[in-house]
């Protein structure tokens, strides 16, 4: 089966092909009875059809036309696998239910705009599974103070507490991917510090990290000054990887609070 799909690239198609990682994956999701799950790239169904031994509806959300065919072939006496065909870098998410379990082995390609897209939904979100570039991992739930800690994180941890799960090789996959890729579990968080102006602290964010090696203070130039930092409670001399996400909101509310 595997070798009659033609893995295309620009979908990000990598399938996994390792029992002993796809038993491992559900372990770590636990799936239970009665939840709602959501499965962004189903693909060949390698996560979609254990996943079906435990739950019993799964939708599934693929953009390859070709895939859900051949998922509603395989399907078709089960009768308990929903496909959604659409893009889920555009998909209302709210529409699909409430207290959504999301999982996917998800196409790198777009990882980063897509968990930006999920994060819109976090209210409505009970957790998320995914695969991803181990990279890209490292990067959603790095500590301030490393050199991981950047853009990604803030607003990462900022929606959700991360737990990096556990490591895959590149061996687990068809085709082969060039990169180590890992599992991570993103939880949204109920305690969210409220920001006046999201675009705003998204803008913020951006620019504290615009040049890595500098200054808040330089990075910050144009949109506020040291001593306002200062007012902040922040040190302006720090680089911005030194700061905690709630010092960003607190930058991003003081320059709203001003602006109006
Ligand atoms: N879940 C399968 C597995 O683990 O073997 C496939 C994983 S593969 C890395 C990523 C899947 O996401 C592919 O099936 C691909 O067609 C699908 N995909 C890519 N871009 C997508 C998008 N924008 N929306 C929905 N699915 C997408």
């Amino acid at each position: 089966l595997l070798l009659k799909h033609r893995a295309r690239k620009r979908f990000g198609q990598n399938f996994l092909q390792d029992d002993g990682i796809i038993d491992a994956i559900v372990k770590a999701i636990n799936p239970q009875k009665g939840e709602t799950f959501i499965e962004i790239g189903p693909g060949l169904g390698a996560l979609t059809f254990p996943m079906l031994e435990c739950i019993d509806i799964m939708q599934a959300v693929e953009i390859d036309r070709d895939l859900i065919e051949f998922l509603a072939k395989k399907s078709m006496a089960l009768g308990r696998l929903n496909l959604i065909e659409a893009d889920a870098l555009t998909l209302d998410f709210n529409s699909l239910g409430n207290d959504l379990r999301i999982i996917g082995n998800l196409p790198y390609n777009i990882s980063t705009p897509l968990l930006l897209h999920l994060f819109k939904f976090s209210n409505n979100i009970n957790d998320m599974h995914f695969m991803l570039q181990k990279e890209v991992v490292l990067r959603l739930c790095a500590s301030p103070g490393t050199k991981a800690f950047g853009r990604l994180s803030v607003i990462s941890q900022y929606f959700c507490d991360v737990d990096y799960l556990f490591t895959v090789s590149p061996d687990a996959f068809h085709p082969k991917p060039k990169v180590d890729s890992a599992i991570v579990r993103l939880r949204p968080r109920e305690d969210k510090e409220a920001i006046s102006n999201f675009n705003l602290f998204e803008l913020i964010v951006a620019k504290a990290f615009s040049m890595r090696r500098k200054t808040l203070a330089n990075n910050m130039k144009g949109m506020m000054d040291a001593k306002e930092l200062i007012e902040c409670n922040i040190d302006p001399s720090l680089r911005a990887e030194c700061l905690e996400v709630i010092d960003f909101v607190a930058i991003a509310n003081y320059l709203n609070d001003k602006m109006r």
